[in-house]
């Protein structure tokens, strides 16, 4: 086991000025115990901790280093646009450009607004959606995650149109209480609440696919069926694609399962999703993220229209020279490769636990995937719920003990990079054999 005296003495230094010790919670490695590594410097596809101690990173901050770290193109992106200054509070010209390649790529959106987090995209959509139909209640998924926007904080729904209480202390029951919790993958459950309820609902917000439960995708005609329920019922369907949005192919998911050839060729037979929400690889691991859809929607945003959203850093120069090289990185042959390494990787941990009897389950979402520690499928949170996660919580420090930073919960993507080359996936296969043996040894 490697030295982890600079980690641990900087964790205590960050618990005593920082709740748990981090700026964002799962960080903190509650869910697999141990102490959480302080990064010093990262590079391609790889990560040194302040002891030294060097990582293949599988979770490339969540998402957004889909090139890898610091790569050259982003780099220079960055320190030329940064020796420009770093913020105006006016209008400059990276936003524009970062706007319309996004809406370049992805066929529906006609406009973007810029925001700052992927967060502030999913509030902001709600809340246009909202101002847009004049309604107020909201349909959300459990297990999805839109970020810590109270009214999507609640995923404890109990059924059908059964109002939920709120997952976290500090949000209001009013603003839980427009929020109808469902069980993803469920049209007749949708079906049931919008007869219920369907003149108060103004959106339906899903994960394009689900990837905040581990990976969860669609089942095939779920989405065409929201777009259709919704459509029927004058409410919006709100596409989350922060974590789906560039990585699942060059325009996300929506150009995933609606690519020449897909489930739904050209598009959904019953139209596109009214709003898409982006942000991790947009912003290159910068601040930057959007929402966005049709110019007749987008219009009720301030200034020309009444709903009123904005941001000091919004549109920031350095973000969006960040996360504009990133996209145009974003090649046909770096999907090829993220297709082929997650194939790799994904496939040898199955074989590896298989070999060691550990139940286990592995699914995918175009590069995207993840491994419950649970027979499946998994279809639902309930399902994922169902995971052995101290069994997890092994084959997790042994992955780390051999070099590979995996996400330290049982419960998230794992991600890689164009920048994961033969011997990171080397270092990751030769890892994987004692930590499915680690994992069964409970
Ligand atoms: C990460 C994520 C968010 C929140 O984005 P932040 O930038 O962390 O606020 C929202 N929705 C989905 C699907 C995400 O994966």
């Amino acid at each position: 086991m490697s030295d982890t005296s600079q980690s641990a003495a900087l964790f205590e230094r960050a618990r005593a000025v920082t709740p748990g010790g981090v700026n964002s919670p799962v960080r903190a490695f509650r869910g697999v115990g141990g102490t959480p590594r302080f990064v010093a410097s990262a590079k391609g596809a790889w990560l040194t901790d302040v002891d030294g101690t060097r990582y293949v990173d599988l979770i490339s901050s969540w998402g957004p280093m889909i090139l890898g770290h610091a790569h050259p193109d982003v780099l220079d992106a960055v320190a030329q646009t940064a020796s420009r200054g770093f913020s105006f509070g006016t209008p400059s010209e990276n936003e524009v450009a970062l706007a319309e390649e996004i809406v370049a790529r992805v066929e529906p959106l006609e406009q973007v607004r810029l925001v700052s987090s992927g967060t502030e995209a999913t509030m902001s959509a709600l809340r246009l959606a909202r101002g847009a139909t004049g309604r107020s209640a909201v349909v959300k998924f459990a297990g999805c995650y839109h970020g810590h926007v109270d009214a999507l904080l609640a995923h404890a729904g109990s059924g059908v149109a059964t109002f939920a209480l709120p997952d976290s202390a500090g949000v209001p029951a009013s603003a839980a209480g427009e929020t109808i919790v469902l069980p993803y993958n469920d049209l007749a459950a949708v079906e049931a609440a919008f007869a219920e309820r369907g003149e108060e609902i103004a959106a339906v917000i899903t994960e394009a696919a689900a990837g905040n439960m581990g990976v969860v995708p669609p089942a095939p005609g779920f989405t065409e069926g929201l777009r259709r329920i919704t459509a029927a019922h004058g409410a919006l369907l709100i596409s989350d694609e922060v974590m789906t949005g560039f990585r699942c192919s060059p325009s996300g998911w929506y150009g995933h399962e609606t690519r020449a050839g897909g489930e739904h060729p050209g598009g959904y037979p019953s139209g596109a999703p009214d709003l898409f929400t982006f942000g991790k690889v947009m912003g290159g691991g910068f601040p930057a993220a959007a929402f966005g859809g049709r110019a007749d929607l987008m219009a009720h945003l301030a200034p020309d229209g009444p709903v009123y959203q904005a941001g000091t850093l919004s549109g920031n120069p350095v973000a969006t020279a960040a996360g504009l090289a990133t996209l145009r990185g974003c090649t046909p042959s770096l999907y090829d490769h993220l297709a082929e390494v997650s194939q790799t990787i994904g496939a040898a941990a199955s074989d590896a636990l298989t070999q060691a009897g550990v139940p286990h389950t592995l699914q995918r979402a175009s590069s995207m995937f993840s491994v419950f520690f649970t027979d499946g499928p998994v279809e639902r949170y309930s399902d994922a719920q169902g995971q052995d996660t101290a069994a997890f919580g092994r084959f997790f420090h042994a992955m780390l003990d051999a070099g590979v930073h995996l996400p330290p919960s049982a419960y998230e993507s794992w991600f890689v990079s164009g920048a994961h080359d033969d011997e990171a996936v080397e270092t990751v296969l030769a890892a994987l054999p004692g930590a499915a043996r680690a994992a069964a040894a409970g």
